[in-house]
């Protein structure tokens, strides 16, 4: 096979500019032209992967198939272009760091001075390359975290510069930069996109596109503006607006023939393009009308200012492309479950009116109570509900202390001494707590799991045995499988050697499924997730009633 053609993408003046959406929407018009396309995220902290670390602070950990704990962007991927991503797919600082040092003990580097430039640069080139030979891809798509200029990002820009360098046909560059509209001037200024790019520039790096992320769209003075002083071709001065919803990115791009002139640059020729699927469902999530309300309650929201829907990303995403295949416009609430412990009465007031509630997954004993009480409101009131790895564990401790009297029901994670840990650490998971090795340890990625004939999740799902993403280091106890399912909250789906609780579901309730497992990691806008699905088709007889 040829080898593949690179497109790497820098940020400039703000983080948060939707990068990874413009990634994922290039490589979708890539990928609608007949091209397999993968893309790739570099994360520049030292961290070796986003496992450990806060969703406050860093949004979603997203899980790939073989367990990698990635930055929320290879979610975005994900949804755009259906690639399934493993650990080639997100790379770290931390991650080559390692590498060169594991690399110098072994003496692999046969007694040279090891150098952080080229050395360093090097070994991010490998993992790139490597990413892209083993993928199969035409096109690869290397997203830079952060902005350019920030000290951290100089040796990823160096392994730019110097791929660039050694296969100037093979590689790309398109930078993303600010377009502020003060309020006092009225008018969109470009001046910071010039200084972003001369920034790059300085790095050794001229950009082939400048993208401008901006709340209105750019006009022509301003394209010409940055196209004269940044030095790129009008055509390649590209307008990213606010859009309603980001699945309309793509469309908006390729109005302005982004993909094609892209490709061009990569001198790759423009095979029949195929686009009408997503222009279907662009026009759908344009068109409907009629609504559904879905809960959320979670805890991450307690951080000043900033919107915190970041932490269960996947999740709302999940809930949007369900909807849209029933027809319904999903209308999301965000409900902090603490908030029900400080306040017993906004339970109903805050549940009664939805379609449907999700708890999604979690750590920690904060919230707890708050996510029990919400799903015994559920359970009682025959509302629609989907309990997510913690959420489904929360929605057995409910089973047990509710409907079978177990008052003291709890699950080793908040209470260690508890004497009816109806959820309980896993048996692998013991000594690696004790031994404080966080990083990486808990059960990951994806797992088979058999599902019960005429299950709700067997009948969503239309197959007996499925594959699903985890990430959890506590499980079901089987202690008190059958004194759970005598009461009515049976075992739908376990690991094929019967020992892993994977899916338990309600008997007597339109709708009530918890799953050990991710499935918001799966879904995709054209292929909505089965248990969302199922979710959402009760939310709506509901909502209708
Ligand atoms: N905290 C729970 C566990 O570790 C659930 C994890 C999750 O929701 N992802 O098992």
């Amino acid at each position: 096979m040829q080898t593949a053609k690179y497109i790497f993408v820098t940020g400039g003046v703000i983080s948060s500019l939707g990068k990874g959406v413009l990634v994922s929407s290039l490589a979708k018009l890539i990928q609608a032209r007949g091209y397999a396309v993968t893309c790739i995220k570099c994360d520049m902290y030292v961290n070796i992967d986003a496992g450990t670390m806060r969703p406050t602070e860093h949004g979603e950990v997203f899980v790939g198939e073989d367990g990698i704990e990635a930055d929320q962007d290879l979610g975005n991927y994900e949804r755009f272009i259906s690639q399934r991503s493993t650990a080639m797919h997100y790379i770290t600082t931390g991650q080559i760091y390692r590498e060169v040092i594991r690399r110098e003990r072994n003496l692999e580097y046969n007694g040279e001075d090891v150098e952080v430039v080229p050395h360093v640069p090097e070994e991010i080139i490998r993992r790139i390359t490597l990413a892209g030979s083993k993928s199969k891809a035409e096109v690869v798509l290397v997203e830079f975290g952060g902005t350019v200029g920030e000290y951290q990002t100089v040796l990823f820009l160096e392994a730019d510069r110097m791929m660039k360098r050694s296969e100037p046909e093979n590689v790309i560059n398109i930078h993303i930069s600010y377009l502020p509209i003060p309020q006092s001037v009225g008018e969109m200024k470009t001046k910071p996109v010039q200084y972003s790019v001369r920034t790059l520039n300085a790095a050794g790096i001229q950009p082939e596109f400048v993208v401008g992320r901006s709340e209105k769209p750019m006009d022509k003075k301003r394209k010409d503006k940055i196209s004269d002083f940044c030095s790129v071709p009008v055509a390649h001065v590209i307008s990213n607006p606010d859009v309603k919803s980001i699945y309309e990115l793509p469309l908006v791009l390729d109005e302005q023939q982004f993909g094609e002139n892209v490709l061009k640059a990569l001198k790759l020729p423009l095979r029949t393009k195929n686009i009408a699927q997503w222009k279907a469902l662009v026009a759908k999530i344009q068109t409907v009308k009629k609504t559904v309300a879905v809960g959320i309650v979670g805890k991450y929201y307690a951080s000043g200012e900033f919107s915190l829907e970041d932490a269960y990303i996947s999740v709302r995403e999940a809930i949007k492309h369900a909807a849209w295949a029933v027809d319904r416009d999903p209308v999301i609430a965000w409900i902090d479950a603490e908030e029900f412990e400080k306040k017993k009465s906004s339970l109903e007031m805050r549940l009664k009116n939805l379609s449907a509630v999700i708890i999604p997954g979690g750590f920690g004993g904060r919230g707890v109570e708050g996510k029990i009480a919400a799903i015994q409101y559920a359970r009682e009131h025959g509302i629609p509900f989907l309990g997510l790895c913690y959420g489904m564990q929360l929605a057995v401790i409910e089973f047990a202390r509710n409907v079978l009297g177990i008052a003291d029901a709890e699950s080793e994670e908040f209470n260690a001494q508890t004497k009816n840990p109806v959820i309980h650490i896993m048996r692998e998971q013991i000594q690696k707590l004790q031994k404080k090795k966080y990083g990486a340890s808990m059960r990951l990625g994806a797992y088979p799991c058999v599902l019960k004939n005429n299950s709700l999740a067997q009948k969503a799902y239309g197959v007996k045995r499925i594959s699903e993403r985890h990430r959890h280091r506590y499980e079901f106890n089987n202690i008190y499988r059958e004194r759970c399912e005598n009461a009515g909250l049976i075992v739908v789906g376990v690991s094929p050697d019967n020992t892993l609780v994977e899916i338990v579901e309600l008997k007597k309730h339109p709708f009530f499924v918890g799953v050990q497992f991710h499935p918001e990691f799966l879904s995709r806008p054209l292929q909505a997730h089965p248990l969302f699905v199922g979710l959402l088709q009760a939310a709506k007889v509901r909502s209708t009633t």
